[in-house]
């Protein structure tokens, strides 16, 4: 098997007397979908901040591309090539849509400002937010934003994608977009962790889900393997008694 793009060895964190990631460890190989599951609190946010440099771990180590990563600063991460979205969107609210996504492709690319220019509105248009260019950031709904957040962390050109709760508020019929959104990302060759509630988009857009509970890797596996499991099925009921 070729080499993992990223690789999380026996990672830890705490935030004071609370363990949110314990023992972590799993691979990501080029290409791949990786869906990551677990009820409210179980992690999955503060493991994407450990991977992306928000948080530095109190052990363990974080490979991209056999590069030992751990501990660098966000930005340099980002330019490195892993991009994420936020769980709660933070984008320049006294930007326009278009003004933050040339902001990100110039400073989390390294493009020039003509280039992120006529780069921006392509990716806008990949989001369906182009009729929305020259709005405000803090005139547009929050489930908008999300679609921005996305948009943003495109405009970096990653290899990785980190996206945490892209689906979340987003109505029926709004699902199937952000699942062809999603298959256009992966057709473009990146590779992406998907932190997700909503079931049907979890089904189709990953490849292999891994279920955290309590900081915990409880389940590891394909869609179907991981649903049946036991230990799922626990964690999930636990949440909701
Ligand atoms: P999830 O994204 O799976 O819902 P999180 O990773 O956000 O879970 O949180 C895991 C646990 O860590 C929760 O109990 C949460 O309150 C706690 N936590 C997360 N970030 C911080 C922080 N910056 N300071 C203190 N506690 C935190
Ligand atoms: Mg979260």
């Amino acid at each position: 098997m070729e080499a993992p793009i990223l690789s999380v060895v026996d990672m830890n964190k705490h935030f004071g007397g609370l363990v949110a990631v314990r023992d972590m460890s799993f691979n990501v190989q080029a290409g791949e979908a990786l869906g990551l599951m677990g009820p409210n609190g179980a992690g999955k946010s503060t493991l994407l901040n450990l991977i992306s440099g928000e948080y530095k771990p109190d052990s363990g180590t974080v490979k991209f591309k056999g590069r030992d990563i751990t501990g660098l600063a966000p930005h340099k991460i980002c330019h490195i090539g892993i991009a994420r979205t936020y769980q709660i969107p933070q984008p320049f609210v006294n930007q326009t849509a278009l003004q933050n996504i040339v902001v990100a492709a110039e400073y989390g690319r390294g493009l020039g400002k003509a280039a992120a220019e006529s780069e921006a509105p392509k990716l806008l248009d990949m989001v369906d937010l182009l009729e929305k260019k020259n709005v405000f950031a803090r005139d547009l709904a929050s489930i908008t934003l999300k679609r921005l957040e996305l948009a943003r962390a495109l405009a970096t050109s990653p290899t990785l994608l980190l996206l945490d709760e892209v689906a979340a508020g987003l109505t029926e019929e709004e699902i199937p977009r952000i699942l062809e959104t999603l298959q256009r990302i992966r057709e473009m060759g990146i590779t992406y962790i998907l932190v997700e509630h909503v079931m049907r988009v979890m089904m189709k857009a990953v490849d292999r889900i891994i279920v955290m509970d309590k900081g915990v890797k409880i389940a590891e596996g394909s869609p179907n393997e991981v649903m049946e499991d036991r230990k799922v099925i626990e964690a999930y009921l636990g949440e909701s008694v």
